[in-house]
């Protein structure tokens, strides 16, 4: 097993993100993207968590298999909300007890069908604090170039998450559409004193409905000139492909350019976008 935190000491890191998925289609769709994705060498994989506990063992299960069964390395996602301390130690002691070393402590935000407690932790910084205690782990963090859609102002947020990345060890972003506001966070972090990794979050825009959703989900800007883009082939679902894509591709390059200390692909649990994007960039396998 490898810690993120000594992969990131390296050098640049390409990584993606899985959801473990709910039905048996899903998970023969999520078995052939890492099976396809597996031979690029990414620097390591992440499993994501449903808020509120609803993924708990499938994302353990998930998490555990890439581990015992590929040769990537995992990190788990878990979110704090609507979870007890004790929910939370156990999650992360049964972690460390099946030797996985990597945790992205976020805060997470509650379905609002449900009528969930409120959790006794309210922020990530507190699960990171938590995960530190039970192991030796790397810890991972959230960050939002856009600031998080709840902060009252950019200000206290770029606060805020310096001093969260004060108790992990990177940090991984929201996605964004546009390079500056990548920019923006890690010059902002770094005048707060902040000199740990901020890995740019991807999300190649290839469907209309589903980018615009989880923009306004995420606060993230879907900008006029990409749906626009977009928009314009919409009644051809691979030309919206094509164009997202290329977008998310130059969108890599000029953070690459930029000085960006690697890349982490949003996946949807697909391998077409992500392969295409490492071929355009030049990646090669265990380009870490
Ligand atoms: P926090 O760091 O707790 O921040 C939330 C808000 O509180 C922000 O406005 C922040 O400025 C403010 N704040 C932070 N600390 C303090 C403090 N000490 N005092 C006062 N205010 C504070 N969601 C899921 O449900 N499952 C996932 O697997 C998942 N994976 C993600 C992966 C990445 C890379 C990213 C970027 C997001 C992910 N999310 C996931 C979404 C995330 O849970 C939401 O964006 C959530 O609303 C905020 O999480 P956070 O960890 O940034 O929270």
């Amino acid at each position: 097993m490898t810690k993120i935190s000594d992969i990131l000491s390296r050098g640049r890191s390409f990584s993606f993100e899985f959801f473990p998925p709910r039905t048996e289609k899903a998970e023969e769709t999520l078995r052939q993207a890492l099976i396809e994705l597996e031979p690029l060498g990414p620097s390591y994989v992440s499993v994501t968590y449903g808020a509120g506990g609803s993924t708990r063992e499938r994302t353990h299960d998930l998490v555990v298999d890439i581990l015992h069964n590929t040769s990537m390395t995992p990190m788990a996602h878990l979110t704090c909300c609507a979870h007890t301390r004790a929910e939370l130690l156990e999650v992360v002691e049964r972690y460390r007890d099946a030797g996985i070393e990597n945790v992205l402590a976020l805060g997470g935000d509650p379905p609002a069908d449900l009528d969930l407690p409120p959790g006794e932790l309210h922020y990530a910084v507190e699960l990171a604090e938590l995960v530190r205690e039970v192991g030796d782990f790397s810890v991972g963090v959230a960050a939002h170039p856009e600031p998080h859609p709840k902060s009252p102002t950019r200000k206290s947020d770029r606060k805020w998450t310096a001093y969260k990345l004060s108790h992990a060890d990177f940090a991984i972003t929201q996605f964004f559409f546009e390079a500056r506001h990548y920019f923006d966070l890690v010059e902002s972090l770094r005048a707060l004193g902040v000199d740990k990794p901020v890995l740019p979050g991807i999300m190649p825009a290839t469907s209309i409905a589903s980018i615009k959703r989880m923009s306004e989900l995420q606060g993230s800007e879907f900008p006029a000139w990409l749906a626009e883009k977009l928009h314009a082939v919409e009644d051809d679902p691979g030309a919206v492909w094509r164009v997202g894509v290329d977008e998310a591709t130059r969108l890599c390059q000029e953070l690459l350019d930029g000085g960006a200390p690697g890349l982490h692909f949003y996946t949807l649990n697909r391998s077409p976008a992500t392969r295409e994007i490492y071929t355009a960039l030049g990646l090669r396998q265990g380009a870490a």
